[in-house]
């Protein structure tokens, strides 16, 4: 019986296990499960609760006609399956009888091919779904089941209350991740426990909590163990967010180490500086420029987020910071996400520039060849200092003579790749990420943990609330009057439409840019008008762009690729069609189009569907709180982008809910990595890391 006594670290692969042969090691794998640790925290999916599961025979009891349609849950053995086709609308019919000891119940699926080939007589499941009278009776239909097993019942961990189910990953079903679980959390042993005690007080201990979660005991609180709020949970969380923030720590100390280039500063670039504002600052941008200017001066090398609302004026800060270096031979290099953009801040900056305009690079991908060459040469002298461009600027061609500062406009795209083949090539410039998308404090800090943080809580004096208004679709006629009377005042108007791929799947029929062009143009056959989209050559779209800037045209129909950044003060209205096929963030980004200059804007959203999540716009103009309500409804995942944005993807920490404990296990990481850690505790952090797919730590 030696075999069975607990004898495997979690670092162990999981071809240790019986269970587990080459065929199974490698689906493991391709679901990210090469260890014990993480075959074991994946956590069930759901648990049933043997006390809610009904006796067939007593359905009756729980059938309210005309009622809600409750969810029940029964469990029994398949008998009589028959697969057959509905008469009037030709749909597939699976149906089945279920049995239970006490009776049967028939279930009835509808155009389920994939159940039709794996449900077998005989298996035994348990289905979760409402029950409705038919023809025959109750029957139960649509149910989602889960097979227990096939043939007759043995060694079912049925004499628990609890039956956790796991989810199939490829070929392993979930009931066999079930018992691979099982036997796993029979020979796993953990020797040391690496959570700092200031964090693991109160808590079960790592192995006891995965058992409380794979074998809850009868006495757990169904709820609890459904919304992932007990103890084991914490325990968990925290095992996760101590990890992550632990990585952040270590990762930011070695940044501190780094030499920075100290840029010099004096009364008279001071003076310098300041002759190139057109306005004052506001009080937020003066404390995130001086912020800026204490990096750039302590010979560290600066990592700076500067969060601000939409309008609440971060390119000024962001030019303000690149003068400060273009401005002591040094050379800047603002990198943003779109062509669009890029010359949109090309014709801020030359403006702010005035006579030296000339120290400003655009570089864009699709250049012509000696224009690109011009460019390059210009780059490589350093006679342009300030550069503006896409990700053109990190092509292998671009040699910078004194490159000192890189903003990133933008999060998401732009990041640690860039940055690492920048230091290849030898040089490590101060670095400012700029988010588009603020998003409150306490999470920025969760997320962009080993960035210093600049907060723009400040719009210019003089703005105006803008005007917003949800409406649905057959009151639309009411935005093309507002958008007229707009246009009769000499203003410009933008229109945003959903940009569609054909291949989308969606309840809602949606009206496309052709249809939404076809409309205006009827309605204002007299007014000028300019369609970007996508799919449109760069130059093309840079034409369009230009002649609505210059209001050649007075309305521009767009998708979203005016999103991050064109600056149109005399347009006064934005209408965006089927709003409910953006996020809320996105739309208060759309929204920060207008209300740039002086008259009172509007914004107005068409929408019959999400009415209520849509007005969270009506209700605030505050980016932060826009944000988080985003955040909460859609979680960090989506919110945040792909997983190449850097955010973390825990399993069972939430960066929303474990907002506070994240803050506490920075604390304990800091103090933690002060006092140094030691084989073990950097073995540890390095599986965890590893297992959420963390960067690297160095
Ligand atoms: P963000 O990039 O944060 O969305 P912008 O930098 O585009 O905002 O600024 C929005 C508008 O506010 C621009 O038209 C800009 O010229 C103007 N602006 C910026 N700072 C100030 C200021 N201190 N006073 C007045 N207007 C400002
Ligand atoms: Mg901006």
């Amino acid at each position: 019986m030696a075999e069975s006594l607990p004898c495997l670290p979690l670092s162990s692969r999981l071809t240790a296990l019986r269970g587990v042969g080459p065929t199974y090691a490698a689906a493991l794998a391709e679901a990210g499960m090469e260890t014990l640790r993480d075959l074991l925290w994946g956590l069930p999916h759901r648990y049933v609760d043997r006390g809610s599961v009904r006796r067939i025979a007593e359905l009756d009891r729980w059938h309210q006609p005309g009622g809600d349609r409750e969810i029940l849950t029964v469990m029994g053995t398949l008998k009589d399956l028959r697969q057959t086709t509905t008469r009037i609308q030709r749909m597939n019919l699976l149906e089945a009888l279920l049995e239970d000891g006490s009776g049967t119940l028939r279930l009835i699926w509808f155009n389920q091919g994939y159940l039709t080939r794996t449900l077998k007589p005989g298996d035994r499941i348990i289905a979760f779904g409402p029950l409705a009278m038919g023809r025959h009776g109750l029957e139960m239909r649509g149910p989602t089941i889960e097979v227990l097993g096939r043939g007759p019942a043995v060694d079912e961990p049925w004499i628990r209350r609890y039956l956790p189910l796991y989810r199939k990953l490829g070929p392993i079903t979930g009931r066999v991740r079930g018992r691979l679980v099982q036997e796993a959390m029979r020979k796993a042993h953990v020797v040391e426990d690496w959570l700092p005690v200031e964090l693991s007080r109160g808590l079960p201990d790592l192995l006891g909590a995965l058992r409380l979660l794979h074998q809850p005991p009868d006495d757990a609180d169904a709820a609890d163990l459904e919304e992932r709020t007990t103890p084991a949970h914490q325990r968990l969380a925290t095992e996760e967010l101590f990890a992550f923030a632990l990585g952040i720590s270590l990762r930011r100390a070695g940044r501190l180490q780094r030499r920075g280039i100290v840029v010099p500063t004096s009364a008279e670039l001071r003076e310098r500086l300041r002759g190139f504002l057109p306005f004052h600052l506001t009080g937020a941008q003066r404390r995130a420029f001086k912020e800026i200017v204490e990096d750039l001066t302590s010979g560290r090398v600066m990592h700076r987020l500067l969060q601000g609302d939409v309008g609440s004026g971060k390119t000024l800060v962001a030019f303000l910071a690149m003068a400060m270096v273009a401005e002591t031979g040094g050379q800047a290099a603002l990198l943003v996400p779109t062509e669009v953009l890029a010359r949109q801040h090309a014709v801020t900056f030359a403006r702010l520039l005035g006579d030296d305009a000339h120290r400003m690079q655009l570089l864009l991908g699709p250049m012509k060849a000696a224009e690109k060459r011009a460019a390059l040469v210009r780059i490589a002298g350093g006679e342009a200092r300030y550069i503006v461009g896409t990700h053109a600027i990190f092509q292998e061609a671009v040699a910078f003579q004194e490159l000192q500062l890189v903003i990133v406009d933008e999060q998401h795209r732009f990041g640690v790749k860039q940055r690492e083949a920048l230091k290849e090539k030898g040089v490590d410039p101060h670095w400012l990420v700029m988010s588009a998308t603020p998003i409150p404090r306490s999470l920025a800090l969760a997320v962009f943990g080993d960035l210093e943080q600049s907060v723009l809580d400040e719009l210019p004096p003089g703005r105006q609330p803008i005007d917003t208004r949800l409406i649905e679709p057959d009151e639309a006629e009411r935005a093309w009057d507002l958008v007229e009377r707009e246009l009769a005042k000499g203003h410009q108007v933008y229109v945003v439409s959903p940009a569609i791929d054909p291949t989308d799947e969606t309840k809602v029929p949606l009206r496309d840019i052709q249809a939404m062009e076809g409309l205006l143009r009827a309605r204002f056959p007299e007014v000028g008008m300019e369609v970007v989209h996508g799919r449109l050559k760069a130059d093309e779209m840079a034409a369009r762009m230009a002649r609505f800037v210059a209001r050649e045209s007075n309305i521009l129909l767009a998708t979203t690729v005016i999103e991050v950044g064109v600056d149109v003060p005399n347009a006064t209205v934005m209408v965006v069609d089927h709003a409910e096929r953006f996020g809320l963030s996105q739309l208060h980004q759309l929204r920060g189009r207008v209300g740039r200059g002086q008259a009172r804007s509007h914004f107005v959203m068409i929408s019959g569907a999400e009415t209520e999540r849509l007005r969270a716009l009506v209700e605030t103009q505050d980016g932060f709180r826009i944000a988080t309500r985003d955040l909460e409804l859609r979680g960090p995942g989506e919110f945040f982008g792909t997983r190449q944005s850097g955010v973390p993807q825990f399993q069972v920490a939430d960066l929303l809910r474990d907002r506070k404990l994240l803050i506490r296990c920075r604390e304990v990481a800091e103090i933690t990595r002060e006092r140094g850690l030691n084989e073990g505790q950097l073995a540890w952090l390095r599986q965890e890391s590893a297992r959420l797919k963390l960067a690297e730590i160095s």
